[in-house]
């Protein structure tokens, strides 16, 4: 009887197993598709100065509008399309299009090229693509964009992997132009030393520190150690997932004051950005 017991248990496991797999499979192929049909868009989230109120950029992120369940979010499929491979093309894609958003949001004139900038995630397996940089570069020319509009958005997995190809990709993007971003900051490793040598302009306080701030002291001690690394290092620091005037209240007084989050808007549509811009700008 314990036998069969277990006999069951293993069956169920490899059944869940075939299931899992079979529905990653599935997922894929939907995702080749929707590559396929152009089923991919990007909505914008804005990035505040709170003492300005002022928009300083948005982040860029990516949706796909499913013809039946509607429009899916990044967390439902990001994983599948790395694993695939099927990110560099989506990337690539991703790197266009928002240079094509970039250089329209300036000739509406609701954006300046030296007060505004785009920041576009990139995933490790993108990065590590042997003509990374050269993609950036033209996607950057095919709409004449000055190159300050746009700041590439990197996680630590990137960085641990291969620190000194990721030193000459980003040399070379920056002396271009391109600045960094550090996403997610405080998840992954988050050494000095590494930190030191990256050519990086703003640290992204991950959104799972802002989030519990107000109950754990951990976690707002954690963001005054980021705040203060980020003065001694000379690099601007970002908030994400501020979704209350008290985590605001409480970022500011420890010296963050750019942040994005839901209590300033969620990510909307290019077209809805630019009417955000537009009546932001005239109150
Ligand atoms: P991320 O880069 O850390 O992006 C921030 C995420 O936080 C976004 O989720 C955004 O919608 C969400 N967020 C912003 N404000 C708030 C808030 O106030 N509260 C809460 N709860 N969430 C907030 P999203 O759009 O679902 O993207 C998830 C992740 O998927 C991103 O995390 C990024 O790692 C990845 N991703 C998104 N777009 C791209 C892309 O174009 N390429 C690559 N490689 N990854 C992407
Ligand atoms: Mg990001
Ligand atoms: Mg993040
Ligand atoms: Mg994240």
């Amino acid at each position: 009887r314990a036998k069969d017991a277990g006999r069951n248990a293993i069956q169920l496991f490899r059944t869940t197993m075939q299931q899992a797999a079979s529905a990653r499979l599935q997922l894929e192929s939907e995702l080749r598709l929707a590559l396929q049909r152009n089923e991919f868009e990007l909505y914008l989230q804005p990035q505040v100065d709170a003492r300005s109120a002022r928009v300083i950029g948005a982040e860029v992120l990516l949706r796909w509008h499913h013809p039946v369940d509607g429009v899916r979010s990044p967390a439902q499929f990001i994983d599948v399309l790395e694993e695939s491979g099927l990110i560099v093309e989506v990337g690539n894609w991703v790197i266009r299009e928002a240079c094509r958003i970039a250089a329209s949001l300036l000739v509406d004139g609701v954006v300046d090229s030296d007060s505004f900038s785009l920041c576009v995630n990139i995933s490790p397996r993108q990065f590590r693509q042997s003509d990374f940089v050269e993609r950036v570069l033209e996607a950057l020319k095919a709409v004449s964009l000055p190159h300050a509009m746009i700041k590439l958005e990197i996680t630590e997995g990137i960085v641990i992997q291969n620190l000194d190809d990721t030193i000459a990709k980003m040399r070379r993007l920056c002396r271009q132009g391109v600045s960094f971003a550090m996403d997610d900051f405080g998840t992954g490793y988050s050494s000095l030393t590494y930190l030191k040598r990256l050519p990086v302009d703003v640290l992204k306080i991950d959104q799972s520190f802002v989030r519990d701030a107000l109950d754990d002291p951990n976690d707002a001690e954690i963001i005054r150690a980021i705040v203060a690394m980020a003065r001694s290092l000379r690099l601007e620091v970002i908030a994400e997932g501020v979704e209350q005037q008290a985590q605001l209240e409480l970022l500011q007084a420890q010296g963050c004051h750019l942040y994005q989050g839901y209590l300033f808007s969620r990510p909307i549509p290019p077209a809805d950005f630019g009417e955000l811009l537009k009546t932001h700008s005239l109150s």
